[in-house]
């Protein structure tokens, strides 16, 4: 594990700032004065959540055989969100204050009764439902109303018997999707940890009734260690049961998995015990029949859901404030993310001691090589040292470097190492095969 020097806790502020300088993450519509806690992912940002993506996916999809992938519609028929409660239930409590207009979530402030802006005391909560609406088709009627999916899930649960169907699985097995989902949340905020529009990873876990508990127990442990395996801190993660008054109307038991933000201890990840709720719910309002049949039984039924939810948007600002360090080198302030080899958006930048005309030409040739195999960038503008700093505030974990040695003599290359900063001598023949056992050493498991 690799050892953080920062002694305090970084401020929000320096991970936005650094987003934004860098090209993580942009304000959207920036030009036009922005829209609210609302986020663009510039060229690392994008990087950093297609590894987070692939992470996954290879954790739950490929490297299992009881769990299939699905990529289903944002818009599908209005019926689903009447069944599955959203219509209905999906709402959080608005309060307002009536002298300075702000509007809150009652059950995120201190004390729902007054305003903590200016004291005033706040309107009775009403529910306030989360989903967007829009309309199908170019008339705006009642009957073309539709709405945007606040989960994944639910296009899970409506598919369930055309997976079977297809792929013949039989319980336990597990279906899993990324996607965007969209909630039109009364207070966002925290950067990209609350916006209106984010991307999920679920999973829905088909299991027999009865041993629902102990698959629930088994997501709780394998999803901590996801996280754990991507170089999140321990110390800097917990779990929180949830108690029976909070459970989501569709929940027998939930556990979320949380982390120290610099604003607190947040949500990243909930595992819920959604029983046959869904399955349920949804024949009864289709008429379709939803339920498994469980050969060695002989006997038909729903099975129950065990689901890990996690917000990708929510894994990026964990992994960017867990990864950030500083120390000083020389007398200097030097700034690192200490990203996993994994999650880190660049794995080698390739860099020529200069820009002079024999060494540009080697270091292209160097990284024509190097990109067939590891996501990587090419910079020769500044000094050398402000370059290898660019890469450690980026978290490129491997620099290779090509100087006049190797036109002139030896065709060798250094490869610097983020963390250690150590500098190895590698012959070009054998770069891939040393960066890949460099990547290895410090976690990476592709
Ligand atoms: P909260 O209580 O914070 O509103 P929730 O319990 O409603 O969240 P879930 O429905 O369990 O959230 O969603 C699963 C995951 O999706 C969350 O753990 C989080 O990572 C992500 N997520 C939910 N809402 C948002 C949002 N507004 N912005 C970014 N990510 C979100």
């Amino acid at each position: 594990m690799t050892q953080r020097h920062l002694e305090t806790p970084v401020e929000m502020s320096t991970i936005v700032s650094l987003a934004k300088r860098r090209g993580f993450v942009f304000p959207a519509s920036e030009i036009y004065g922005g829209i609210g806690s609302t986020w663009d992912y510039g060229p690392l940002g994008v990087e950093l959540k297609r590894n987070i993506k692939e992470a996954w996916w290879r954790s739950m999809v490929y490297e299992r055989d009881d769990i299939v992938g699905l990529d289903s519609a944002i818009i599908q028929a209005p019926q689903v969100w009447v069944a599955s409660g959203h219509a209905e239930g999906f709402a959080d409590p608005l309060v307002e204050c009536p002298s300075c207009h702000k509007r809150y979530r009652a059950d995120q402030i201190d004390d729902p009764s007054k305003c903590p802006d200016d004291g005033a005391e706040l309107s009775e909560p009403r529910m306030f439902n989360l989903m967007f609406k829009t309309h199908v088709g170019p008339v705006e009627e009642d009957a073309a109303q539709v709405w945007l999916r606040p989960e994944t899930a639910q296009g899970i649960f409506i598919n369930f018997d055309n997976v079977l169907t297809a792929t013949r699985m039989k319980l336990p097995f597990g279906i899993a999707q990324i996607g965007k989902s969209f909630r039109n949340e009364i207070t966002t905020g925290n950067f990209i940890f609350r916006t209106r529009e984010f991307e999920q990873m679920e999973m829905e876990f088909f299991v027999k009734p009865g041993e629902d508990e102990k698959w629930f127990e088994y997501w709780v442990k394998a999803r901590f260690d996801w996280l754990v395996g991507l170089g999140v801190r321990p110390e800097k993660l917990r779990l929180r049961v949830h108690e029976q008054k909070e459970l989501a109307h569709y929940a027998k038991a939930a556990t979320d998995v949380e982390y120290e933000f610099p604003f607190g201890w947040g949500e990243v990840e909930g595992i819920a015990n959604r029983t046959d709720f869904d399955l349920s719910a949804h024949e009864a309002a289709s008429g379709k029949s939803l339920k498994y049949f469980d050969q060695e039984l002989n006997e038909h039924y729903w099975p129950y859901v065990v689901e890990p939810a996690i917000g990708v948007d929510r894994v990026a600002a964990v992994l960017m404030v867990d990864a950030y360090d500083e120390e000083e080198v020389g007398g200097e302030k030097r700034v690192v993310l200490r990203f996993h080899p994994d999650v880190a958006p660049i794995k080698v930048a390739v860099l020529p001691l200069s820009r002079n005309e024999k060494l540009v030409p080697k270091a292209r040739e160097v990284h024509a090589i190097v990109r067939k195999e590891f996501p990587s960038s090419y910079d020769d503008a500044q000094s050398i040292g402000r370059r290898y700093r660019r890469q450690d505030e980026t978290g490129t974990p491997l620099c290779v470097t090509v100087d006049f040695e190797t036109v002139e003599s030896d065709d060798a290359v250094t490869i610097r190492n983020r963390d250690t900063m150590e500098q190895v001598r590698v012959p070009v023949a054998e770069l891939a095969d040393r960066l890949r056992e460099q990547l290895r050493a410090m976690g990476s498991r592709v």
